[in-house]
Parts: structure tokens; sequence; C-alpha cells
């Protein structure tokens, strides 16, 4: 019954909990990654054990050891399973548990039918064989407890993945490699434990730390694993929990479906590609609300000559006034803070709808837009706009923001690497938006404007336009 393997990261070990001696731990480290998990049952076992032998087998049938998540508690106890070998009429032999006498309907419409349904979790080479009742509607508080904060893709609404309702029992087994059906039953050890919770968390694409118990973290999960990272929700404001600020940060599963998202065409010029998509998945959540700090992630900046959309968010897909909730996150998995999101929100909303707007009086050339795009989606002057942004916050009191810092990876202005003495002037051009309009009239009707002066008009354009907008002007 002794565990092998660390019950966190599996790898070998001899060292066991010294106080229930059922699971294994590699390290400190890992032991205290799993305690809160752990702490539930540990103190459970030998009581159990003295107080419920394991009752009398005969050859046929084997009592084993294994957990029970009721439907009507709090946290999970140990249970005798009697497990059977029978033999069917074309003389295989067939292993069976009786479970109807906690899956059984007990006259309670939430209780679900006998028979059962069951699948086998794999996690580190340990299997367990987990048993819901068919049917079951009522929503388990224990595993609800264990698994608050995560969203699951067979979520029937936001609060519940229905293949986790009602009583579920789990029992050790082991089978064949690549096989799911049972060799044999073995008796849970506390390793098992962890081994539950994986498979309730195992459809869960997202898991949303704000949410989760008092202190913001579920304990029970461990969300360090190379499996989860940092990604970004944007709550519609409508939502009443994001009145004061839609951006919340969540942890997504590296291992999840994958699933459509919109690329971000702007993070994607400034070296960093963030992918947006609407959420939740499978929930008719339309507000009447834009969420204007999602969809500018999603600007238009595609300068094909046909492209009318030019510098707006692609309607009617987006900003048709039906825009809920949604997720970003970077393409290469890395971690993205709120911050960073927030920052990058403004900055398209404040700046970039400003620059890429036509003027009304000149007609872009493909030209002018991949010049005004070189100097504006760049890390540097979107950095330049991230202190700002950040001094404003922690003026505002706010001390999360005292560490901010933009994202990694992001390029420099493509412009001064390709061509760095005329972009590197370009970038400074800073005349009076007044002198600039006459100018502007003179040089239209010019027939030899060079295209360096060309593009010199048009940023200076953009960049009275974000001084005015900035409050600069
Ligand atoms: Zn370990
Ligand atoms: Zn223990």
């Amino acid at each position: 019954m002794a565990p092998s393997g660390c019950a966190v990261c599996g790898i070998d070990t001899n060292l066991v909990c010294k106080n229930c001696k059922s699971a294994g731990y590699c390290s400190s480290t890992c032991q205290a990654k799993d305690l809160a998990l752990h702490q539930l049952l540990c103190g459970k076992l030998q009581p159990f054990l003295e107080a419920n032998p394991r009752p009398e087998n005969n050859y046929t049938t084997t009592h084993k050891l294994a957990l029970l998540f009721d439907k009507n508690e709090n946290s999970p106890e140990f249970i005798w399973i009697e497990t059977k070998i029978t033999m069917s009429d074309d003389g295989t032999y067939n292993l069976t548990c009786d479970l109807s006498e906690w899956l059984g309907y007990d006259g309670d419409a939430d209780g679900g039918s006998g028979d059962g349904e069951a699948f086998i979790h794999a996690r580190h080479d340990k299997k367990i064989q987990v048993w819901k009742a068919s049917g079951a509607i009522a929503q388990n508080p224990g595993i609800f407890t264990l698994t608050e904060g995560g969203w699951d893709f067979g979520m029937v609404d936001d609060a519940y993945p229905d293949r986790l309702r009602g009583t579920i029992i789990g029992m050790g087994v082991e089978s064949l490699k690549d096989d799911t059906r049972v060799t044999k039953y073995r008796d849970v050890t506390l390793d098992d434990l962890r081994v539950a919770l994986s498979c309730f968390l195992e459809d869960s694409y997202m898991f949303d730390v704000h949410k989760s118990h008092e202190d913001g973290y579920n304990p029970y999960v461990i969300l360090d694993q190379p499996e989860w990272f940092k990604a970004v929700k944007i709550n519609n404001r409508e939502e009443y929990f994001s009145k004061t600020n839609p951006f919340q940060e969540v942890m997504l599963n590296r291992n999840m479906r994958q699933w459509h998202s919109d690329k971000s065409a702007i993070s994607e010029l400034m070296g960093i590609t963030l992918l947006v998509r609407k959420f939740p998945l499978y929930r008719d959540t339309f507000k009447d609300r834009i969420n204007p700090e999602a969809i500018s992630l999603l600007l238009n900046v595609n300068t094909s000559e046909d492209n009318e959309f030019w510098g707006r968010v692609p309607f009617p897909k987006y900003d048709s006034g039906k825009d809920p909730t949604f997720l970003v996150f970077r393409k290469d998995k890395q971690e993205i803070t709120k911050q960073q999101v927030e920052a990058l929100s403004s900055y398209c909303q404040v700046v970039l709808c400003q620059v890429l707007e036509e003027p009304e009086e000149w007609s872009w050339e493909k030209e002018d837009q991949e010049a005004v795009l070189d100097v504006y989606c760049s890390a540097e002057k979107f950095e330049e706009y991230f202190e700002t942004f950040k001094l404003e916050k922690v003026a505002e009191g706010d001390e999360t923001w005292v560490d901010a810092s933009p994202p990694s990876g992001m390029r420099a202005a493509g412009i001064a690497e390709e061509d760095p003495e005329p972009g590197a002037k370009r970038r400074r051009v800073t005349s009076p938006p007044a002198d600039d309009e006459d100018e502007v009239s003179e040089d239209e009707n010019s027939e030899d404007e060079t295209s360096e002066e060309r593009h010199r008009r048009f940023l200076a354009y953009a960049n009275w336009k974000v001084n005015l907008a900035l409050g600069r002007g």
C-alpha cells in the first residue's frame, strides 16, 4: 500500500508522509504544494482503518479501499468497495465492483441511476477508475470546493461541469498500457487524491484565480506546473464584478485543445502575438454593450489597398454591441500580465485609434499606412506609453503597478532596423499642428513630393493627433 513516486511530480522516491505513510514526496517543496489537498484525508486514514477493518473476503470477492466524494458531504472520505471476479458464459473473466449502495437511486431526483458511468484517469502512471451515478444533477459540494475557479469544456452553465455532478467514487486500478480495461483493483493511497483532482480538472482549460477562494487562490490546485501559464481575461463592464477594472489574470492550460481565436495584428507587429477569443465557449452571454478594452486589440492594420476597414475593429464580428468577456493570451504561451494587457489596450484606444484614422483631406496609400505602423506599432512607442501609463496608475495608488514592465520579446521599430538614419529622424517630427496643416496643403499640390516627405507629413499628422489625445497638444 506504500506509494511509489512523488504525488506531485511523479519522480521516484522512498520518502512518504510521516503521519499517514500513504503519500510519497520527493522533497519538502512538492509536499508543501500538495499539503492543502493531502490534509483533507491524511488524519482520517488511520482512524478509518481502526474503526472499519477490511471486511472478510472470500475467493471471488475482495474489498478495496476507495475514495468517496459524497454528494452530501463537503470533503472526501474513505470507503471499502467490494470487487468481484465473475465468469461470463463464454468463459472469460470479468472484474466488477458493487457500487449500488453509493450510486443507487435514492428517491431523490438528484441521485441519478445506480448503473453508474466509469472512466479511467491516469497521472504519472497512476490510474484510478472514477465512477459517477448516471444522470445525477446535484452539484457535489466537495468537488466544487476542490475545483473552484476552473472552467471546463463540459460546463452547462458558468458554475459547474455536468460530468462532476452527484456522488463520485475513485477506485485504484491497474491496467495494461494504453488499455482502458481494468486488470486489477488495488487499494487507493493518498497519492490517488491528486490523481482524482487532476481527473476533475481534466477539461479545465482555464483557471480563474480571482474568483476562487477568499485569499485569491484555490489551495488545492497546483497552478505552477508547466501545464499552466498566465493569461488575461477582459470582462465586459456590465458584469457586476468588473465595474472598476475589467482586467483579471487567469491561468490557461498549455495542453488545452486548440480553439479558434483571433490574432491581434497590432501585437504581432510589435513582435509578440496575442490571441483574443470570445468567452465563455458554450454560453449565450452576449451583453448589449461592447467591450472596448478587448476589441481595441483587434484594430485592423491590414495595409492591402482594398481594405475598407483599415484602422477599425472588424465589424460586424466585433463592436456590434454584443461583445462579451474575452480571453487574451500569448500565442507563444509565455506569461502575460493584466498590467501589460491593460496598457496595450489603452495604447490601442488612446494612441492607435487616433493615428490610424485617415485624415479626410488626404487619401492614404499603402506606403503611408506602413510608415505609420512602423513607428506606432513598435515596442519603442508602446514602452514609452507604458511608462507614462504606469506612473499614472502608481500615482492613483495602485501598488500592483509598481513593478510592472512591458511584455518581453517586443521588437524595436521596424524602420530603425532597415533604414536607421532617416527613420530615426522621422520619429522626431514635432511641428506644431497649425504650421503643419499649412505645409500640408502646399505639399498636396506639389508634384515632386518625395515618399520621404510624404511619410514625414503623415507622421507629423499622427504625432499631432497623439499629442492631442494625450493632452499635450
Ligand atoms: Zn516531487
Ligand atoms: Zn499524510
